[in-house]
This record gives structure tokens, C-alpha cells and sequence, in this order.
């Protein structure tokens, strides 16, 4: 994209992409002009200019605060005896076996990391089932369905795509 510079009959769509719930950020990929020039003139304009929690509302349709929120949730999930009881099935049912290449750790070589999956996403399971506290939680049969679970050695679960991202998924 060659860059260009601001021009002031831009600016009414600028500012009406704005309000729209665009970031100053695309605005500028938009017109190739950084993101602090649309800034600079929509605040010249009189726009408000959002705090970074409000552009973080509009872009992920949730705020600083709410994410920490569902981050500590997500947690408590993950560190709640249920969860802890749920991956122990998992790994005694696959004798810590991975269930894609067979790879097995023994006491005689216990080199490589083995996880437990997720078959269905526990992202989509907490969704779908539209869970928002550890009490709804430990309510949802779905989340502490065994057979959803599967154990993969580190090397196949990265390639599954879910691998990563331990809160965000
Ligand atoms: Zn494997």
C-alpha cells in the first residue's frame, strides 16, 4: 500500500467508520495513513476518542475487566478437583498413550510430554453450554464427558490446531 496523506474529504466517512465501532487502526489501513493521523483529526473534529478499554469492547465485544474476569473463571475451571478428576480418567483410560502416533512414556523413557485434549474445544463447550461461574461448571455433564478427552503426545497435539493458548482457546 503506498502511503498516502490525510485529506481532509476523508474525513466525514472517517469519522462515521469510527462511530461504527472501527479502530483508529483499520481506519488508517482504510486510507494509508497511520492510525495516529486519524487520531489526531478525529480528536480535532471533536470525536471522543475511546479509552483503550472501550476500544477493547468494541473490537472483542468485551472489556479489559471482562476478559480478566473470564480469564480467573476459565482458571478456576481448569484448577477445580473435577477438572484435575477428569484428566486423570483421561490418562489412566490411555495408559498415557498418545492416541494419534502411539507414542508411549514408560519408566525407562519418560521423554516427552504427554497432554490431555480436548477433542471438542473446551472454548466451544463453555460457550455453547454458555457457562460464566465454576458453579455452572460443575453443572454441565458435557465439560466432564471423558470421551472428550484423549491423550496426545506434545508433538501430535501441536498438530491438532488446539494446542496453545491454555486460557483463550
Ligand atoms: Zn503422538
Amino acid at each position: 500500500m503506498t502511503k498516502r496523506t490525510f485529506i481532509s474529504t476523508d474525513l466525514p466517512q472517517m469519522i462515521e467508520l469510527y462511530n461504527q465501532g472501527k479502530s483508529t487502526v483499520d481506519i488508517g489501513k482504510i486510507y494509508g495513513v497511520h492510525y495516529s493521523t486519524v487520531k489526531y483529526h478525529l480528536n480535532k473534529a471533536g470525536v471522543r476518542i475511546r479509552t483503550t478499554s472501550e476500544a477493547m469492547y468494541y473490537k472483542h465485544g468485551t472489556t479489559i475487566e471482562g476478559r480478566d474476569e473470564r480469564y480467573r473463571m476459565l482458571r478456576s475451571i481448569k484448577q477445580c478437583p473435577f477438572y484435575v478428576e477428569w484428566r486423570a480418567k483421561v490418562m489412566v483410560r490411555d495408559k498415557f498413550t498418545c492416541q494419534l502416533c502411539g507414542y508411549q512414556n514408560t519408566r525407562d523413557k519418560p521423554t516427552k510430554e504427554i497432554h490431555i485434549d480436548h477433542i471438542k474445544r473446551f472454548s466451544i463447550i463453555i460457550k455453547e453450554n454458555k457457562i460464566s461461574s465454576l458453579a455452572d461448571a460443575i453443572k454441565c455433564d458435557e465439560l466432564w464427558d471423558i470421551n472428550n478427552g484423549r491423550c496426545l503426545c506434545v508433538d501430535c497435539h501441536r498438530k491438532t490446531g488446539t494446542y496453545g493458548g491454555k486460557y483463550n482457546q
